[in-house]
């Protein structure tokens, strides 16, 4: 007897189809993520997109403020956030894409490595980003950045995002080397004043080859959590490629939405709400796909213990073999679901896409 989806999503879901009226219907991202270049002045080993210098020049302003303009057409955009790369070897292209989002009364971050924290130009460099309306500053730092860049210099950056009065985050990426207690003791009165985020060091990009297993953080073989905070953050990498977030583990083929340069990203978005993929990891996440995965005789291949979510999505995305079998696996619940009776089916998108689907043999 196979696998019922419709009780796994159940299972998943913590009780009843009742309990998910929080499925939502909607998709609407908040923040539109922009990668703006490759380029980077250092290599971290654990690099997600393989930035470094090497890699030569950034997207082009005019791309930039048509991707804008058209995702200000997505009603719920807030935020434009930009990362790399390190964006603050393009200080004049950040400025100029910081007035066009202000423009549109959109707030906007920054993601930096902080390399420049202890220059003396950092005060000015900073309030000039806040007068042309930066807002926030996100600040990475890992054991891997650590190897070119101190952490005494991410806490100067740190100080001076506050006196600049921007809102300020340290983004952690947590290693065998590294616990997020030595960040928060590292900033002494700052800790009060600055957010921290903690996400685990995944093997995707560089860090696939040059980060050894046992430098990894600690591994879980039932990865919890859904995707729908995630999913507020839009992403548009350089080859204008849209993707539904901005996690390391996210740039598969299956999660690619579309791509900003044939198609405005409004109706990708539009497009994206229909995706039964997407409307399962925003309800219920990656692990929805376990027991077809482990059932599907992958053992060989597949790995059974995973740094958090995004690591089991990125493996079972960017494993054709896997892929199908999530592929698979959402026909087979758009199938069941569409057979229940009307009382019996979940609340929200999920149901509203299986009403749509050619109903699959279960
Ligand atoms: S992780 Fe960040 S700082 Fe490190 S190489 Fe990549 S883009 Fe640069
Ligand atoms: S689980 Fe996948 S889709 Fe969800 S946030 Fe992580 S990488 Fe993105």
């Amino acid at each position: 007897m196979g696998i019922a989806a419709t009780n796994i999503l159940a299972a998943r879901l913590k009780g009843s189809f009742v309990m998910s009226a929080n499925d939502s219907i909607d998709y609407s991202p908040d923040v539109l993520g922009i990668l703006l270049t490759a380029r980077c002045n250092i290599s971290c080993r654990h690099c997600c997109n393989c930035s470094g210098p090497e890699a030569e020049g950034a997207l082009k302003l005019d791309f930039i403020t048509g991707l804008i303009d058209d995702a200000v057409r997505i009603g719920s955009i807030r935020e434009v956030g930009l990362s790399g790369g390190e964006p603050f070897l393009f200080l004049d292209l950040v400025g100029a894409t910081l007035r066009h989002a202000r423009g549109h009364g959109l707030g906007a971050s920054v993601t930096t490595n902080g390399f420049w924290g202890r220059s003396a130009r950092a005060d000015r460099m900073l309030d000039d980003l806040r007068a042309d309306g930066l807002t926030a500053l996100c600040i990475s730092t890992s054991q891997f950045h650590q190897e070119f860049i101190r952490l005494d210099t991410v806490v100067a950056a740190a100080a001076a995002s506050r006196r600049a009065g921007l809102a300020t985050t340290i983004n952690v990426v947590a290693s065998a080397g590294l616990q997020p207690d030595t960040i928060r003791d590292a900033l002494g009165d700052l800790a009060g004043d600055v957010c921290i985020v903690v996400m685990p060091c995944l093997p995707t990009g560089r860090a696939a080859a040059k980060v050894d297993a046992r430098e990894w953080p600690g591994l879980t073989a039932q990865p919890l959590g859904n995707c729908r905070h995630h999913f507020q953050k839009l992403a548009v990498d350089l080859a204008g490629d849209v993707w539904p977030c901005c996690s390391p583990g996210g740039f598969t083929p299956a999660l690619q939405l579309g791509n900003a340069n044939r198609t405005p990203i409004d109706r990708i978005v539009a497009r994206a709400a229909d995706n039964p993929l997407v409307a399962v990891l925003d309800a219920v996440g990656p692990a929805f796909f376990l027991p077809f995965l482990r059932g599907a005789g992958l053992a060989d291949t597949f790995p059974d213990r995973f740094a958090d979510q995004c690591h089991l999505c990125h493996a079972m995305l960017s494993d054709p073999r896997a892929a199908s079998v999530v592929a698979a696996a959402c026909r087979q619940l758009a199938g069941e679901v569409s057979q229940l009776a009307a009382p019996e089916r979940p609340v929200g998108r999920i149901a509203t896409i299986a009403a749509t689907q050619e109903p699959a043999p279960v």
